[in-house]
């Protein structure tokens, strides 16, 4: 690769203008001004010309079958619109999840997300619909986490609304919970190919205590991550005052759950002692602004966080309640929503470390930071290439600045994951969008209108 500036997201942030990339097997081999290719037969040139190259953005936090759902139920509240929105898509088969899926992953590659954290529900949760995720995240070339989601447990605050559905939503016990985790592990978690799961309990109040716990032991003994909503709403919040006495933070403190490896969604309403208690612990925070303003959760104390030392990592949300799955909108949001509320510029996140949460937090957030997160030597190829020949970018003064500010993900000309060119001149390489549209069109009408 060779022609672009290259904004390698290193730890000194070193940019290249113009730069050149070696890539080999999918890991990035040389990397600088110039590279030596003296016996090295190149097998394909990219020609970066005008093009700012970055790694992949993370989305850390999505809901897969929610693509269906998108452009509905506005002007609703997290615990009115939960149960409006997945009445249907709880019913969706395994095709119908994977073509979900394919659907977040063409606007997800589009706008430049190389990597997926897909916080994935189904009720009941079952071996076949996760399959159908991963055989579609797969079939794209999108790097994918699925962290499969499961509740033992239904507190009557969290949805005050009825379903009006055949399936109940609880229907698993604990030990087939349990069945079902451990053979998706089993079957298709491989980190370094592309595919990881992590476990996924919907949220502390939605499980038993004992469920919680069982998670912390299978995290630690098949070395995989736990991924949960926390105090998304105030309603939440008060609900784990209500059931532990305290925050849920501390609940699972409690439970010795507060590890590197657990990642949190949201935690727009943890409580100001819960900050150092998530520093301490190496607990990550994903962010998602936008899922947060479009269902007036709040907003989530992110600069304290980040000066805390807490690892941010940022999410669309499902499509539902965003109602995109394009990061860049995030990126913006992330960087503005804090000023609002904080009178001092000093206590601003800048546009560098925005970006840097959705790179280099993206990576810590899917256990990858050894891998990902940055363009040096001895990484996985996950890259983007942006043209600098729009107006976003015209005149050129900072590049982090107008990736956040100006930019809106819409044009990304190249997209490499794991070497693979998974985007070419902004046309997607590994399968049929037009088909994709076709078919999830086809199951709206039925599943969802019900023509
Ligand atoms: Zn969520």
């Amino acid at each position: 690769m060779q022609n672009g500036t290259i904004l390698t997201f290193d730890s000194t942030h070193t940019v290249l203008n113009p730069g050149q990339i070696l890539i080999q097997d999918g890991i990035i081999v040389q990397l600088g001004e110039t590279v030596d290719l003296t016996n090295i037969r190149v097998e394909e040139v990219v020609d970066a010309e005008g093009g700012l190259i970055l790694p992949g953005l993370v989305n850390a936090h999505t809901h897969s079958p929610e693509n269906l759902q998108r452009g509905v139920a506005d002007r609703l509240k997290l615990e009115q619109w939960l149960p409006l929105i997945w009445r249907d898509l709880d019913q969706l088969t395994p095709r119908q999840n994977y073509l979900a899926a394919l659907l977040g992953c063409i606007e997800m590659l589009k706008t430049g997300v190389t990597s997926v954290i897909d916080h994935f529900r189904a009720i009941p949760q079952d071996l076949d619909r996760i399959e159908a995720v991963v055989n579609a995240y797969t079939m794209a070339g999108l790097r994918a986490t699925i962290a499969i989601m499961i509740r033992d447990r239904i507190h009557p605050g969290d949805l005050p609304a009825t379903r009006s559905t055949s399936t109940p939503l609880i229907s698993q016990s604990l030990p087939e919970l349990v069945d079902i985790c451990e053979e998706a592990i089993q079957r298709w978690h491989a980190p370094e190919k592309g595919i990881q799961i992590m476990l996924g309990p919907s949220a502390p109040h939605r499980c038993t205590d004992q469920l919680l716990e069982r998670m912390q032991i299978l995290s630690k003994q098949y070395q995989v991550g736990v991924h949960t909503h926390v105090d998304e709403t105030q309603v939440q919040a008060e609900i784990a005052r209500q059931l532990y006495g305290k925050s849920a933070m501390a609940h699972l403190h409690d439970l010795a759950l507060l590890t590197p490896d657990l990642f949190i969604a949201h935690g727009v309403w943890i409580e100001p002692t819960d900050i150092p208690l998530l520093a301490h612990h190496g607990v990550s925070v994903v962010h998602n602004p936008v899922s947060n303003l479009r269902l007036g959760s709040g907003v989530a104390p992110i600069p304290a966080l980040y000066t805390h030392g807490v690892n941010i990592a940022l999410g669309t949300d499902g499509a539902a309640s965003n109602d995109s799955q394009n990061l860049f909108e995030v990126l913006k949001w992330t960087a503005l929503l804090p000023r609002i509320t904080l009178p001092e510029p000093e206590n601003w996140l800048s546009a560098r470390d925005v970006l840097s949460m959705a790179i280099r937090g993206g990576a810590v957030a899917t256990r990858s930071a050894h891998r990902l997160g940055s363009l040096e030597v001895g990484k996985q190829a996950d890259l983007i290439i942006l043209d600098t020949n729009h107006y976003a970018f015209q005149p050129l003064h900072d590049p982090y600045h107008q990736l956040v500010y100006c930019y809106h993900g819409t044009t990304v000309r190249t997209v490499i994951i794991n070497g693979q060119m998974v985007v070419d001149n902004q046309r997607i390489r590994t399968f049929d969008e037009g088909a994709v549209y076709q078919e999830t069109a086809e199951i709206v009408k039925k599943l969802i209108k019900g023509e």
